[in-house]
């Protein structure tokens, strides 16, 4: 940019790069922490990937600069870059998720939900599916009766939106349908394996035809038809533990991967 300035161009220049230190951007918050004596660092969803930043005076019950901010509100924002830390010069609410306030049950849902949100969003990472998710799940947590099933419907769709779905439709070994069966989940493959394939595999787990209808119906339907669904509480604990299981193996591994590749770039630009 230096290059094309010419005398002229100096002022216009020096507004530019005024105009690149300080962005717009929507956010989720996600989590908040006190920091010195009024302020605050907020992790924030955006659509491009996860972010910290500063809140200054946050806590300070006249901030009007930044009073709009507070823990899964969906918010317009300004912010300034730092060295460190970027910080947040304006924010406007765009949505508050009544329901969640004064509701401990709906609160904690929305904290899991925050949580697992957080763990696959990356830094730096654009993931605009995740961030719609997580705005969409937090409406569900705010407003719908069956919160463990939203919960689950949620868990789902992180997978799904994280390039981590689960096939539950074809054997991830031989490839065959899934037929109507006690079948087996099998994280690290990914999926399904069918009753021949699965007996015997020593981190597959049995799935009984309920939960596997459940976890289907879950993975292909929208949320009307999830609003419709009655899951009895035997099958709905299956499937529970079932996800957890799923999910923990693969946060482990994304996590495992997001390692090797700062390595990489470590060793890469240490030669
Ligand atoms: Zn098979």
């Amino acid at each position: 940019m230096a290059r094309t300035a010419s005398s002229a161009g100096l002022a216009k220049d020096s507004d530019s790069v005024r105009q690149e230190r300080v962005y717009r951007t929507e956010a989720i918050v996600l989590r908040e922490m006190d920091y010195a004596e009024a302020d605050r660092i907020l992790t924030l969803l955006t659509p491009g990937g996860k972010l910290s930043a500063l809140g200054r005076g946050i806590r300070r019950p006249t901030s009007r600069r930044v009073g709009h901010l507070g823990l899964f509100y969906r918010v317009q924002l300004m912010l300034a870059r730092g060295r460190n830390l970027d910080t947040i010069t304006q924010a406007e609410c765009l949505e508050a998720y009544e329901g969640l306030r004064g509701d401990l049950l709906r609160f904690t849902h929305a904290c899991y939900a925050g949580e697992l949100v957080e763990r696959f969003a990356q830094e730096g990472e654009e993931n605009q599916p995740l961030y719609d998710l997580m705005a969409q799940a937090l409406r569900w947590l705010a407003e719908e009766h069956d919160l463990p099933l939203w919960t689950r419907y949620l868990e789902l769709r992180v997978l799904s939106v994280s390039g981590y779905q689960p096939d539950l439709f074809h054997c991830v070994n031989c490839h065959r349908d899934i037929q109507p069966e006690v079948n087996y989940l099998h994280a690290a493959q990914g999926g399904l394996l069918c009753a021949r394939c699965g007996p015997g595999q020593p981190q597959a787990r049995a799935v009984s035809l309920n939960a596997q209808k459940v976890l289907r119906y879950l993975q292909t339907h929208d949320t009307a038809d999830v609003r419709a669904l009655k899951v009895g509480n035997a099958t709905h604990s299956e499937v529970e533990s079932l996800l957890r299981g799923y999910l923990e193996y693969t946060l482990e591994r994304e996590l495992k991967s997001v390692a090797f590749l700062q390595r990489l770039r470590r060793e890469m630009t240490s030669t």
